[in-house]
């Protein structure tokens, strides 16, 4: 919306493309020598030490996607690129995602060489397939619709019949989401995988204790538009937000920058070109007005698991401020769980905000507004080396594997959060398989 910041002349705009250029030279990637266009999202490395420096990186719009101890990933367009430029800041890489991967290209699905993923329809066909296999267990759930008129399809797992049909329950409750982010679809597999795994192992011990005993539900897929829209010309096309029409030619909400807790205060975008674009208000989006409906509409929910990538992370509330969170009790819980869990699948346990300041996300809103636990887990690969958004079609049984165990301790503490204080829980309320540190 805020359209309003004077371009740069094009003698600035000539040095900053040669400043990447002439960095990247070398590579057969070389950024076009005009650069110009606000609309033209480029992928670059910025030079950047601390946490301080990244939330300077993330207020000029730039959407800053990998964390190393030296320097970032972001998309940046030119005039962001501009600022940064401005600021001092060194602009150290450039990655063409324009030419990255592929395979045969298919229209309206993902390229051939990972044909594994599930669009929207492939994984709305695994879904019914799941619910009509285990009735009395599972139902599907719209909890909404999107955008462009999508159902938002919740998996609910409950053991009483008259749950299930109501879909309301008063067993403690945990809900786990993917794909917030269009080109994050290893955040929609994992999940997927999951509902399936929890399903088809419904008779061992101690998947039919935690299910007996809890109210459970999964929404793979909270941006189906932007996903579909992701992989609609057979090659990606590396889309973050939803499709909203901003109506001034540009294209989309960062739906988790949408939530209200702190809403736009900092680490959010008001240009509506940038990734982090806020929306016009909290929650104008309807896919996380749904969310908001569905998580509020459900008391009993105790924990909230929501899957992004990439970056091998496990994050806590706050994102929209340096400070930690004040109730000791909860700040001990959170990193007690957060530790545990990274036993299991070695990503890194921390605040949100030691990455960089961001307002209006998932958990800031689900913990500060409702007290419910809630979690971002970053999934792999850890960087860009690993593919970044596209890793390939291979590395979902793995980042799935890593994961299960932290998804069933969830389940498990999701009875009562606070006993994870107690000395010794793990090792007396956890069935066995799911010790810290043993192998699925
Ligand atoms: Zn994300």
């Amino acid at each position: 919306m805020n359209r309003g910041i004077k371009r740069k002349s094009w003698a600035l705009g000539a040095a900053v493309s040669a400043l990447i250029v002439g960095i990247w030279d070398h590579s057969a990637h070389a950024l076009p020598q005009d650069v110009k266009d606000d609309s033209e999202l480029r992928f670059i490395q910025i030079g950047a030490k601390n946490k301080e420096e990244r939330t300077t990186i993330a207020k000029t719009g730039a959407s800053v996607e990998a964390v190393r101890s030296d320097s970032v990933w972001a998309f940046a367009n030119f005039k962001q690129i501009t600022k940064l430029h401005d600021q001092g800041f060194q602009i150290i890489g450039n990655y063409d995602y324009k030419t990255s991967r592929g395979g045969h290209e298919r229209l309206f699905d993902f390229p051939s060489n990972d044909s594994h993923f599930h669009n929207y329809n492939r994984m709305l066909t695994e879904i019914r397939n799941l619910q009509s296999k285990n009735p009395d267990l599972i139902s599907l759930v719209s909890i909404g619709k999107s955008l462009e008129g999508r159902d938002l399809w919740a998996i609910h797992f409950n053991t009483s019949p008259d749950s299930l049909n109501q879909g309301i329950s008063n067993k403690p409750g945990i809900v786990y989401m993917g794909n917030h982010h269009a080109r994050e679809h290893v955040s929609v597999e994992v999940p997927l995988m999951y509902a399936k795994y929890l399903a088809e192992h419904r008779n061992d011990t101690a998947i039919s204790q935690l299910l007996e005993n809890r109210d459970v539900w999964i929404i793979p897929m909270v941006n189906p538009d932007g996903a579909e829209f992701d992989v609609s010309a057979g090659r990606y096309k590396w889309w973050r937000k939803n499709r909203r029409d901003n109506g001034d030619g540009t294209f989309g909400v960062d739906l988790n920058r949408n939530y209200s807790y702190h809403w736009g205060t900092e680490g959010a975008e008001n240009d509506s070109s940038a990734e982090t674009y806020l929306g016009p208000a909290p929650f104008s989006e309807p896919e996380t007005q749904a969310i908001r409906d569905f998580v509020k509409s459900h008391i009993n929910l105790k924990v909230l698991l929501s899957f992004h990538t990439f970056s091998e992370l496990i994050l806590y509330p706050w994102g929209y401020s340096y400070d930690g969170i004040s109730k000791t009790e909860d700040l001990r819980a959170y990193q007690k769980m957060a530790t545990t869990m990274a036993k299991w699948n070695h990503y890194k346990p921390q605040q949100s905000s030691d990455l960089y300041i961001s307002t209006g996300d998932t958990t800031d809103w689900a913990y500060g507004e409702l007290g419910i636990f809630s979690f971002t887990f970053e999934l792999s690969p850890s960087g860009m080396e690993g593919g970044g958004f596209y890793p390939g079609q291979g590395i979902i049984d793995k980042v799935f594997k890593d994961n299960l165990q932290p998804c069933l301790y969830l389940l498990n503490v999701s009875g009562n959060p606070y006993q994870v204080l107690d000395t010794g829980s793990e090792t007396n309320w956890l069935p066995n398989y799911v010790q810290p540190g043993s192998q699925f």
